[in-house]
């Protein structure tokens, strides 16, 4: 994640020094799953433990994605304990059920939050006692991690550090290293087929936020902002289509490619203000992470927008719209097209709350690179009471 200001906007255009990192080997295409075998067997894997969540087990997608590793002789344990809004104690417990089991590999299965959890995991496994709440990196490596995402939202898959929550300090921390990037990321879009609409509509938001914010933050660069309008441009077109038409199979492959490009910029350029007050709101209200964007993402662009005309007109040029000061109400129509038009108190966050959610989101380091910086808490409390 980068969070110092790296591109310093020259003539509108991101100036700054930048290289194009390493990041995961993508297998890219319906049917990917069945290659899984052959990414573990590339990583030495023997002993794998399958970080995802109780759900999808239930559903039957891990027993129906593991049947061919099995298969193919490695020892598979899951871990299914990961809930949304990850918190450190399941990365640290499961750390130590990968580290008693004596696993060599992690494999991440399903939403951001199995994603987030399971890089923590990987990366705390090989050292007794590490913490998950951001206070170190360990001395050592993580495990090699293989990641499947099953939804099109986060782009975990494309970073080495999970988003996760510290009940202890109410805050989010961010827990990672380059050692837990992601060898592989299958990126299979028949795996997201079976995903309800409202769940495809807020990891979708997701995705189009990580776009939109990135094309915006103070640490673009021309490469997040090829990756980043690129996935706003395939965000803006597809999901809707995929939200109401969830079998469609040229929706879901363009979100799950749109969701990895927005993952990809993120990771360069960082994000701003609609995810610090998401963070937030989730911490204060237990929302889902999509869902706390879309309850502010309309307010805070128009209220974000001239701060930076070049990065918002780039992005409104990405969803085609005419210009930046269209993006408000486009988004507005957005959210409302894919049900998740929701605001702040829908969420059941009361204005007594409101200081106490604004002074979180402006402790967030994801907020430092929002266009717009917040001169008090008293301005983020007024820009809360109209979301
Ligand atoms: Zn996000």
């Amino acid at each position: 994640m980068t969070t110092t200001d790296t591109g310093t906007p020259c003539a509108g255009v991101a100036a700054g020094t930048f290289l194009s990192g390493p990041g995961p080997v993508v297998d890219f295409g319906p049917g990917a799953v069945a290659r899984i075998p052959g990414h573990l067997a590339d990583q030495g894997a023997r002993r794998v433990l399958v970080v995802t969540d109780r759900g999808l087990r239930a559903a039957g997608v891990v027993d129906a994605v593991l049947a061919p590793v099995r298969a193919a002789g490695v020892a598979v344990e899951v871990f299914d304990d990961v809930r949304g809004n990850p918190a450190v104690d399941v990365v640290e417990r499961g750390a130590g059920h990968a580290r008693d089991l004596g696993m060599d590999a992690v494999l991440a299965l399903g939403g951001g939050s199995s994603l987030d959890a399971a890089k923590g995991i990987a990366l705390l496994a090989p050292t007794p006692g590490a913490r998950a709440d951001g206070t170190g990196t360990p001395p050592v490596a993580g495990l090699p991690v293989v990641a499947v995402p099953t939804t099109a939202g986060t782009g975990a898959e494309t970073n080495g550090f999970g988003v996760l929550e510290d009940p202890a300090t109410r805050q989010k921390v961010y827990c990672g290293d380059a050692s837990v990037v992601p060898r592989v990321a299958v990126l299979d879009p028949e795996l997201t087929h079976g995903l309800p609409a409202a769940p495809t509509a807020a990891t979708g938001v997701d995705a189009l936020v990580h776009g939109l914010e990135s094309l915006a933050s103070r640490g673009r660069d021309p490469v997040s902002e090829a990756f980043a309008a690129e996935a706003v441009r395939r965000a803006w077109a597809w999901l809707p289509t995929a939200v109401g038409d969830g079998s469609n199979p040229r929706a879901r492959a363009e979100m799950l490619v749109a969701a990895h490009l927005a993952g990809q910029a993120l990771t360069r350029s960082g994000l701003g203000l609609v995810h610090g007050l998401a963070h937030s709101l989730s911490l204060h209200t237990g929302a889902v992470h999509g869902v706390a964007l879309a309850a502010v993402l309309p307010e805070v662009v128009g209220w974000s927008l001239d701060a930076d005309p070049a990065g918002w007109a780039r992005a409104a040029e990405a969803a085609g719209l005419p210009g930046a000061s269209a993006l408000p109400e486009a988004l507005a129509g957005v959210l409302d097209a894919v049900g998740t038009r929701v605001s702040v108190a829908d969420l059941g966050a009361v204005p007594a709350q409101h200081e106490a959610l604004a002074r979180t989101a402006l402790a967030d380091p994801v907020t430092r690179n929002a266009p717009r910086h917040p001169s008090s808490v008293d301005e983020v409390v007024a820009l809360l009471g109209r979301c």
